[in-house]
């Protein structure tokens, strides 16, 4: 069970050209989250309109409890409402006198106006509001409540995807807006996985270290690197590397090993939502293989489709999830 919680930025902080963690802060954070790793936790943030003068418009009063909530606030002013985003919690710090999480925001700017280049997508107000706001700022977040029956195991609650089930082997795959759930899901796995983790970022710059005690194999893809004392290139266009990272893992000797279980490549076309694609194994896979997919839909999609139809592996130990979608605002 979600609820709202009231909470400040207490700090702002540039991680690397097109990344800045917000850090968000409050008492009320005493009831947040899961008894265990957040893994992939997703929560909303929902962020103020500004008037004319550029001051912060007061947020209306939540209560997620309620059926039909997330209607009713649809139908509310936008000027009044705020915007509703989503993001991962990258880490907690629920047991400190003042609980706080971390949030890492892209800022797709730096992408190069549309990732690749092309100028094709202007900044969202997620993005816009991650570049403009400082400590002191309020904004509500919408999340688990440690509170609520089913929120008190992480593998119990909605929020979070990552569900390895009996697995041995397993791949991460995603690009700059899935860098956070990936980095917490490593930091969080046991030593006896192995596997390969896949992380397609902007800029050579956003390659970061992180931390696993699983055998996993890290290979961060920027789309932009430049020769030292050289301004970068253009850069490649967002997903290719990902894809051609992807194809190169599972069809290697052992990722092959990989496809233990495999169903038959799929025949017919699946039914492909337009807008995102967000397709989570329905119980908890049983085999030796599992995968965890997120970024930008249309590549997600892609991948889906050679991993689906043209490697045979059986989609109920996948989870492909379409993060945002190029062109089209979140809502
Ligand atoms: C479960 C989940 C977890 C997520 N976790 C994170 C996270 O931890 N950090 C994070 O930064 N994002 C995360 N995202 C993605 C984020 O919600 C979207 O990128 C969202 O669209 C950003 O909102 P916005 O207001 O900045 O842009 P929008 O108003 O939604 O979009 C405006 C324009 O910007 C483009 N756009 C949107 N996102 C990007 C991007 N990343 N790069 C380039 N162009 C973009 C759109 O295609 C559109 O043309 C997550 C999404 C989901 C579903």
């Amino acid at each position: 069970m979600s609820r709202a919680f009231d909470v400040t930025v207490s700090a702002v902080r540039d991680l690397s050209p097109g990344f800045r963690r917000i850090t968000l802060g409050g008492y009320a954070l005493r009831d947040f989250g899961v008894h265990g790793p957040t893994l992939d936790l997703r929560v909303k943030l929902v962020l103020p309109s500004r008037a004319a003068d550029g001051t912060a418009m007061p947020l209306p009063a939540f209560r997620v409890e309620e059926p039909g909530w997330y209607r009713q606030w649809l139908a509310m002013d936008p000027d009044v409402r705020g915007t509703m985003r989503t993001y991962t919690v990258r880490r907690a710090r629920l047991d400190a006198v003042y609980p706080e999480i971390d949030v890492d925001i892209v800022l797709h700017a730096h992408g190069g106006a549309g990732m690749d280049g092309s100028g094709a997508d202007a900044e969202g107000p997620g993005a816009t509001w991650a570049r403009q706001t400082r400590p002191g700022d309020r904004v509500t977040l919408i999340g688990p409540n440690s509170r609520a029956a089913h929120c008190v195991l992480e593998e119990t609650y909605a929020g979070i995807e990552w569900r390895p089930g009996a697995a041995r082997r397993i791949l991460l795959a995603g690009d700059e807006t899935a860098v956070p759930a990936i980095c917490a899901i490593l930091e969080s796995l046991p030593p006896h996985l192995s596997g390969d983790a896949v992380l397609e970022v902007a800029d050579a710059g956003d390659i970061r270290h992180i931390t696993t005690e699983a055998d996993v194999a890290v290979t961060w893809l920027p789309r932009r690197t430049a020769a030292a004392g050289k301004p970068s290139d253009g850069g490649r266009p967002l997903g290719e590397l990902l894809r051609d990272a992807v194809r190169d893992i599972v069809s290697r000797p052992d990722g092959r090993g990989a496809l233990t279980g495999a169903a038959a490549p799929e025949a017919e076309a699946v039914t492909e939502d337009a807008a995102l694609l967000w397709e989570t194994p329905e119980s908890v896979p049983a085999s030796p293989f599992y995968a965890w997919i997120a970024g930008e839909a249309g590549t997600v999609r892609e991948l889906r489709r050679y991993l689906v139809r043209e490697a045979g592996i059986d989609r109920a130990n996948v989870a492909f999830m379409g993060y945002w979608r190029r062109g089209r605002a979140e809502l």
